[in-house]
């Protein structure tokens, strides 16, 4: 059985029931198209992430405008898009535990899927799992390009485990993923050109070892909402990532944009006043069940008001004095943080000129088991 449903399609934005996660639609499809013109100028391939809204529904619409498949980052997520029909995933991370790398075949009989590792351990777990398929699997070499995550450096260990994948049977060497994602989040346009030029140098460190190898690298994956024209127009790399685009938040508003300008923000987090007893405050309801804080308090819409704090089920605001705000008034927040938010809803509730035109699950919602 569905989970409830906090509106009904055709309803006016006011019956919502709170908390909800809000798009604007006009917003969401201005976001989409931006992302994809801006690949199809640059000649990228575009694969957007899925990780920040774990919802098929926008996959799909992703899709129809020219991606040519979507990240994950958990296999449990990847099972859940490919279920919903999305013909190519990436799973842009790494899997170590056989029990998992055991349900990789299943899901490449599905989907064309690729993979990351960092490990000769992966490459022989990997192996072993599509040891008797029929299936093969796209095996990327994450590169350590400066976030100090995943990934190993450029240098013996790119080549012995690109060696290694090659010569594996059921596996095909497609590339390295090289996404700095310590650059997104920078301030500055000068500061993530900076970086994404240590990142640029390392991929071409890289390609150059490779090369000496013998061997061709045919894709350099990566690139986020805040840098991908640096990737993109670097002339390494031939697929970006990006996922946050397509909704936002407010550590990404905080984000000064280059040339390319900024993203809509799409997401807001429609909430309730539940309380206001004590003077220049509201209370509304949700919490951290409903919102999450590690990129930053919730930013209220309206620039009067400001968020205190967030607790396991209160949000507390401060209000100018005399605000007329009482009990039941319905207050709109930007998420710090679209990934973690999305992932605590179970729907997506889109809205166009104040009326609810669509409903989407977040179906690939949970820690990914
Ligand atoms: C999160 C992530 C992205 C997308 O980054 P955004 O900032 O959401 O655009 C791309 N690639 C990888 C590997 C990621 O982890």
């Amino acid at each position: 059985m569905d989970p409830r449903k906090p509106a009904a399609v055709g309803a006016s934005v006011d019956t919502v029931e709170t908390p909800a996660l809000i798009v604007d639609l006009d917003m969401f499809e201005q976001n989409l198209a931006k992302m994809q013109a801006a690949a199809d100028a640059t000649g990228m391939r575009l694969r957007p992430h899925g990780k920040a809204h774990k919802t098929p529904e926008i996959a799909r619409r992703q899709m129809g405008l020219g991606a040519v498949g979507i990240c994950c980052q958990k296999l449990a997520e990847a099972e859940v898009f490919a279920d919903a029909g999305i013909p190519d995933i990436l799973i842009s991370n790494q899997i170590a535990d056989p029990a998992k790398l055991a349900r990789l075949p299943a899901l490449a009989k599905k989907v064309k899927l690729g993979i990351c590792v960092d490990d000769p351990l992966h490459v022989e777990r990997l192996a072993q799992a599509f040891d008797g398929s029929d299936e093969r699997i796209d095996v990327y070499v994450e590169l350590d390009v400066g976030m100090g995550r995943c990934g190993v450096p450029a240098g013996d260990r790119l080549v012995a485990l690109a060696q290694a994948i090659t010569a594996a049977p059921g596996l095909t060497f497609a590339g390295v993923q090289a996404y700095q994602g310590g650059a997104q989040h920078m301030r500055t346009h000068a500061e993530r050109a900076a970086s994404v030029a240590q990142a640029v140098d390392v991929v071409r460190a890289g390609r150059a070892l490779l090369a000496e190898a013998g061997l061709d690298l045919p894709l350099v994956t990566g690139a986020g909402t805040g840098t991908y024209p640096l990737e993109s127009a670097s002339g390494e790399y031939g697929e970006l990532q990006a996922g946050s685009y397509a909704l936002m938040d407010a550590d990404y508003a905080r984000n000064t944009p280059g040339p390319e300008g900024a993203f809509a923000p799409a997401l807001t987090l429609l909430t309730t006043v539940i309380s206001t007893a004590v003077a220049g405050r509201a209370v509304v309801d949700v919490g951290l069940k409903g919102v999450t804080v590690e990129f930053g308090l919730p930013v209220p819409v309206d620039p009067d008001i400001t968020a205190r704090g967030v607790a396991d089920e209160h949000c507390i605001l401060v209000i100018p004095e005399g605000s007329p705000i009482r009990p039941g008034d319905r207050l709109s927040l930007v998420p710090g943080h679209i990934d973690p938010v999305c992932n605590l809803h179970d729907w997506i509730v889109g809205v166009r000129d104040g009326v609810v035109e669509e409903l989407w699950r977040v179906e690939a919602r949970g820690p990914g088991l």
